[in-house]
């Protein structure tokens, strides 16, 4: 994995990044490299094994929902079968795609019950090929149960593999802590996807946070990656999130990703409404944004 701490001292500077060869004249985006536009994707001829994904930053408010459910929307929107875990129990991931949390089984009745049938929980939602197993406050008691499981991080990985071949891709929607339910997010995953809040205060804990991940990399899954990390509630008016834009660029380098999502008052509206910001103002740039961070990650790999 890419993502070491020590890497960070090689970042280049932010002068060698707009004057890359070729792109001298090039229109330069949020980062400092040259813009990109990424390429419609192709329709994919046959569906699964899913590539599972973690959105994982322990800072709570950083964007971490939001990204899933509109990634997982747009990607959804380019025809990828996609399930959306919600793996906090504050809900606010069901809650944000409309679907119930009680009296339906969740999340936390698969991680405590391996005879249910993860089938059973994945709920529909009303954007065509996104799926969700929806989780509620009974997750909170998770940690305290698990604690004396035999292999006990390794369990929502098990669960998981159980519906894999049904999608192309699962986005596991983390708490904001770095415990044993972030843990079995980043053992169940292939990759994860650290959003990044665009404030003073954004890179600390990020070390702590590739710490870990580097844990779960030599001891429990080898072969998990940073797929990126995401720069969120960027608002290009102020100095200040400019600053602190390039200050994550002149660390995490080609880690961050291209696709930078503004901050707009549009999200929390279409998290009221109970829909992706996809389906509730497709015209508007942040669902453009999600719509291109959909095709961003499909260029690079991390989506099939
Ligand atoms: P997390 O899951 O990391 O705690 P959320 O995705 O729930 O973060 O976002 C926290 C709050 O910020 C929510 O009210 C959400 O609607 C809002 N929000 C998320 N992304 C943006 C954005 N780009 N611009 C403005 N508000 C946002
Ligand atoms: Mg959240």
């Amino acid at each position: 994995m890419t993502g070491r701490i020590e890497d960070i001292s090689v970042a280049r500077t932010k002068d060698d990044r707009t004057r890359l060869p070729g792109f001298e004249d090039a229109v330069v985006g949020p980062t400092g490299r040259a813009k990109q536009d990424f390429a419609e994707p192709a329709k994919l001829k046959s569906h699964g094994p899913a590539r599972i994904i973690s959105l994982c930053n322990q800072k709570g408010g950083v964007g971490k929902t939001t990204t899933t459910i509109n990634l997982g929307a747009a990607l959804a929107g380019y025809g990828r079968r996609v399930l959306a875990v919600d793996f906090d129990p504050q809900g606010a991931l069901s809650a944000g795609l409309g679907v119930p949390t009680h009296d339906v089984t969740t999340i936390y009745d698969l991680l405590l019950s391996r005879s249910k049938d993860p089938l059973e929980a994945i709920q529909h939602t009303g954007v065509e090929g996104l799926d969700v197993i929806p989780a509620n406050i009974d997750l909170s008691a998770a940690e305290v149960h698990l604690v004396n499981e035999v292999a006990r991080e390794q369990i929502l990985a098990g669960v998981l593999r159980k519906v894999s071949s049904e999608y192309d891709v699962i986005l596991i929607d983390c708490q904001p802590s770095l415990g044993i339910l972030t843990v079995n997010a980043l053992t169940a995953s292939h990759g994860v996807l650290i959003p990044l809040e665009c404030e003073f205060f954004a890179l600390r804990g990020v070390a702590l946070l590739i710490e870990t991940i580097e844990k779960v990399k030599d001891r429990l899954n080898p072969a998990i990656e940073l797929d990126g990390i995401l720069a969120t509630m960027y608002d290009s008016r102020t100095l200040h999130s400019r600053e602190v834009l390039e200050r994550v660029v002149d660390a995490f380098d080609e880690r961050v990703l291209e696709t930078v999502i503004t901050r707009t008052v549009k999200f929390p509206d279409a998290s009221v409404a109970g829909v992706p910001i996809t389906e509730f103002a497709p015209e508007h740039q942040a669902a453009k944004a999600y719509k291109a961070l959909a095709r961003e990650l499909i260029v690079r790999g991390a989506v099939a």
